[in-house]
């Protein structure tokens, strides 16, 4: 088959006769995708006493951070983000560099977050292995009494009018038994790319939208990169690094001509940031070099592979786009671990041990809620008198590394038409900078997952729609 031709529709349609689908499960509340959304969503109201069913696509929880294999182990926001850390913590899934354990790595210009860093200072690099994090999730979730549903894709939504809104009766998802619905009293959508508001019908703006003024001429609308990421072992920093400095190659600048010219890397390979062209400047885009944290254990490190920002790729609605991410960002993973274990001192005897099962998407579905949060919001400080937590003091670094304190209003985790329906993780009705810029961090996400189940689970026990509850106090 020509592949350019492989996802072209003919305009052709097939009629698929329904005879219905079986209802497997019905629960006080149903989460869709168990990240740290719906993960904490999950768990906080089974805690708060009711039946929830969650629905994931893949065998764990936990989202980017686990299948996705991100692990940063940031410090505990409250609630169940820092109950998570601890328990990571106790069951010794967390990992820490350090200048005593990892020198030469404060300052490295490889060091995904520690490059910044003073050449020999201290430093403290924590992460969580993501493959025994997913296991304590998985524990945590049955410890609760959660039923959870691994491989079991979220397709489709049944919806019922009321008067001049409508409210969701079943998700329907698709599983190793078929088609099957799960019916439930309120719905949270923690897909991390709002597929559930998509599907539903409920306003969102595309990826890439709504881009601040710099790039609101560009045609494509392209979205900020998503990503694969991969874990390499049998590294011996102490080598690379005294090749470094032996060689005043603080960036492998050399090694990477050398192998360019022999062929041995792709142009998508190493290609230098957009230098301020792109939406989010300096940060994220391209990868002059090898991009790298320590994670799990000594010798073993995480390595980002982001898709090429031209290539303007909406992965979590168009799945040629999607196919062509997972497809190309798996060759340019093969280049540079050759390239890596050919070229790089320290290198010889590394090799690939996993893979993310997804490339993850950093700028999908932005869905238009009750509210939408903006970086107006963040900047002007503004109080709101549903506020979820009290005031929130961070960094924008794409708006000039300002430190804005600021609240969150409960209406950007209700989206309009659907009103059963909460929001959590990157799914909130935020504006795109706000989200991608700060918003959507692994323990902020930890804790909207734990404000919607608390939210979910007082509309159950009070009677009421998400959208009829009264927040009039914040939870963290
Ligand atoms: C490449 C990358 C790097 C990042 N780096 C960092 C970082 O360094 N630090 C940090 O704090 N944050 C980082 N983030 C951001 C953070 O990981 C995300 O914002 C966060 O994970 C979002 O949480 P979530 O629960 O909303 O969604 P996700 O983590 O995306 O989880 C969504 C879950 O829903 C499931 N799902 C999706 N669709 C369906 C469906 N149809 N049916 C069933 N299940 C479904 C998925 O399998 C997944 O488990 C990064 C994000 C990406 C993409």
């Amino acid at each position: 088959m020509n592949p350019s031709k492989q996802n072209t529709s003919s305009g052709a349609r097939v009629a698929q006769t329904s005879t219905g689908v079986p209802i497997v499960a019905e629960a006080d509340v149903v989460v869709i995708g168990g990240g740290p959304g719906g993960f904490a969503a999950a768990l906080r109201a089974a805690r708060m006493g009711c039946s929830v069913v969650l629905i994931e696509k893949y065998d764990m929880p936990g989202g980017v951070h686990t299948s996705g294999l991100q692990g940063a182990a940031n410090p505990g926001a409250g609630g169940i983000h820092t109950e998570l850390m601890d328990r990571f913590a106790a069951e010794g899934c967390i990992y820490t560099a350090n200048e005593k354990n990892l020198p030469d790595w404060a300052g490295n210009a490889l060091a995904h977050y520690d490059y910044y860093l003073t050449p020999g200072s201290p430093f403290s690099r924590s992460s969580f292995n993501p493959e025994s994090a997913g296991c304590v999730m998985v524990r945590m979730l049955e410890e609760a009494g959660v039923q959870a549903m691994y491989g079991a894709s979220f397709v489709d939504v049944v919806l019922e009018r009321h008067g001049a809104e409508e409210r969701m009766t079943d998700a329907i998802i698709e599983n190793a038994s078929g088609r099957q619905a799960v019916r439930g009293k309120v719905f949270v959508d923690g897909s991390g790319t709002a597929e559930v508001v998509a599907r539903a019908g409920a306003p969102f703006v595309r990826g890439g939208g709504r881009q601040p003024e710099t790039v609101t001429s560009d045609p494509m609308e392209r979205p900020i990169p998503g990503g694969l990421l991969w874990i390499m072992s049998g590294i011996d920093f102490a080598q690379v690094a005294a090749y470094q400095k032996r060689e005043n190659d603080p960036a492998l600048s050399k090694l990477i001509d050398v192998a360019r010219v022999a062929g041995d890397i792709p142009p998508e390979l190493y290609r230098p940031k957009l230098a301020g062209q792109g939406v989010y400047g300096e940060h994220y885009i391209g990868h002059p070099t090898v991009d790298m944290s320590p994670i799990q254990g000594p010798g073993t490190f995480i390595l980002w592979q982001n898709v090429p920002y031209e290539w303007a790729l909406h992965m979590d609605d168009d799945a040629e786009h999607a196919s062509r991410a997972k497809k190309a960002l798996r060759q340019l993973i093969d280049a540079e671990a050759k390239f890596l274990v050919k070229y790089v001192p320290g290198f010889e005897k590394a090799f690939i041990t996993h893979v993310g099962r997804y490339v993850g998407v950093r700028d999908g579905r932005h869905p238009v809620g009750e509210y939408v949060f903006s970086i107006d919001d963040a900047r002007s400080g503004r109080r709101f008198p549903d506020a979820v937590t009290q005031p929130m003091t961070k960094t924008f670094f794409w708006d000039a590394y300002t430190r804005h304190t600021f609240e969150v209003p409960y209406r950007c985790f209700l989206p309009q038409k659907v009103n059963n329906l909460l929001l959590t993780g990157a799914s909130l009705s935020f504006t795109f900078e706000t989200i991608f810029m700060v918003m959507r961090n692994f323990p902020w996400c930890t804790q909207t997952g734990e404000i919607a189940g608390f939210a979910a689970a007082e509309s159950v026990r009070q009677g009421v729609l998400p959208k009829e509850l009264k927040w009039t106090t914040p939870l963290f």
